[in-house]
């Protein structure tokens, strides 16, 4: 089956029992034991069937062997860490997510360390690599600056040293790269975003292969209770479905604002992993199947005066959404990111990142060319 396919069908079969043609709504958070002829349900927190169909085709899109969705892409975050024991460290992407950023720092108190390095330079992270390194944190495309990293020579490098590799897939979704084909160890994701995709629920998920790492994720997941509703488990389940349609169209919108973006005095350096000069651009080809619809700029003027102007684009953190969004990384995303290292990774406070939602690239371009 492909892709788009697996999209609407991945994870549910119609029964002859009921025929729904979507996998129904199950609220119940306690089983009656003895009407199962196949005991496989108990207690909410542990099992659920709307909440299994979902993972069942998330599983699916990467082909993989599991697939656990949480209450956040932070509570999948806290339960990929759970693995972790005092005395190990962990080398992550020097550009984290902010809310990622804060979870490390929960992590002092364990005595695990955790040292951020620019994946994108092999070199570098050669260099952190050594035996007490127990897990890889790789964002990729990085937020805000859309720089790519090797998925599958940091994969190799990671396996050197037995640790895992972890890839924050929340950027690409798995429409545009596919981290475990590229021998990532354990896929996340902020379901929030593209997945789900209309701004209208939270959640997160591991996707993996490992049958022991499930042992330890499911039975961390079920003691800790971080899961999902059974209403928010179908709600990003019906997102999912039109993921496909969805980034195609806001790619084809970015690579237009790219180009408007480009032609405007106002406007320096543009970050693009579509672009012919992104200096990773032989990896984005190796291991995306298209560039996506965040698109970053650095803006040559007031930028909260600037986003204050735009009507159809929300001023709002968040990405992937149906609707478009803009914000300011240095004043809300990366806020958690003390002010020196911001700098030292270049998001300055002129540096703007778009999200491209679903509506006609001509109104988008018109309101986005008036604020600017
Ligand atoms: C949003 C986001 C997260 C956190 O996800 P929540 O669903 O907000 O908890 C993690 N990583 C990245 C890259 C994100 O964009």
């Amino acid at each position: 089956m492909e892709l788009d396919t697996k999209l609407v069908h991945a994870g549910y079969e119609i029964t002859a029992a009921s025929g729904d043609v979507v996998p129904p709504l199950h609220l119940a958070t306690t089983f009656e034991q003895r009407a199962q002829d196949d005991l496989r349900y108990f207690y909410g927190r542990g099992e659920n069937p709307t909440r299994e169909a979902l993972e069942r085709c998330l599983a699916a899109l990467e082909n993989a062997a599991h697939a656990l969705v949480f209450s956040s892409g932070q509570a999948a975050g806290a339960t990929a860490l759970s693995l972790l024991r005092p005395g190990q460290r962990v080398v992550a992407s020097d550009d984290v997510y902010g809310g990622t950023f804060s979870l490390f720092k929960t992590l002092t108190k364990y005595d695990i360390r955790v040292d951020y390095v620019d994946l994108t330079d092999l070199a570098a992270v050669t260099e952190a690599m050594a035996d007490d390194v127990a897990m890889v944190w790789l964002e990729t495309p990085t937020n805000p600056l859309l720089k790519v990293a090797d998925i599958g020579a940091l994969a190799e490098l990671a396996r050197r040293y037995e640790a895992l590799l972890l890839v924050d897939n929340t950027f690409a979704s798995p429409v545009l790269q596919q981290p475990l084909a590229h021998g990532a160890d354990i896929t996340l994701y902020s379901t929030t975003k593209f997945i789900a995709g209309h701004s209208d629920v939270i959640g997160g998920a591991l996707v993996y292969n490992d049958d022991s790492l499930h042992g330890e994720f499911f039975g961390y997941r079920t003691a800790a209770g971080n899961i999902p509703g059974p209403l928010d488990c179908f709600l990003t389940h019906r997102g999912l479905k039109t993921l496909s349609l969805r980034v195609e169209r806001q790619t084809r919108t970015a690579q237009h604002i790219v180009e408007l973006l480009r032609g405007s005095p106002k406007v320096g350096a543009v970050h693009y992993p579509g672009l012919e000069e992104h200096p990773q651009r032989h990896v984005v080809e190796r291991q995306m199947s298209g560039p996506g619809s965040i698109v970053t700029f650095e803006y040559l003027g007031d930028v909260q005066a600037m986003m204050n102007r735009c009507v159809l684009f929300a001023c709002a953190v968040s990405l992937g959404s149906v609707r478009s969004l803009v914000e300011c990384p240095a004043l809300m995303t990366h806020r958690p990111i003390p002010e020196q290292d911001r700098l030292r990774l270049g998001i300055t406070n002129n540096i703007v990142r778009l999200s491209l939602g679903i509506e006609d690239p001509h109104d988008l371009a018109k309101d986005l060319t008036d604020a600017l």
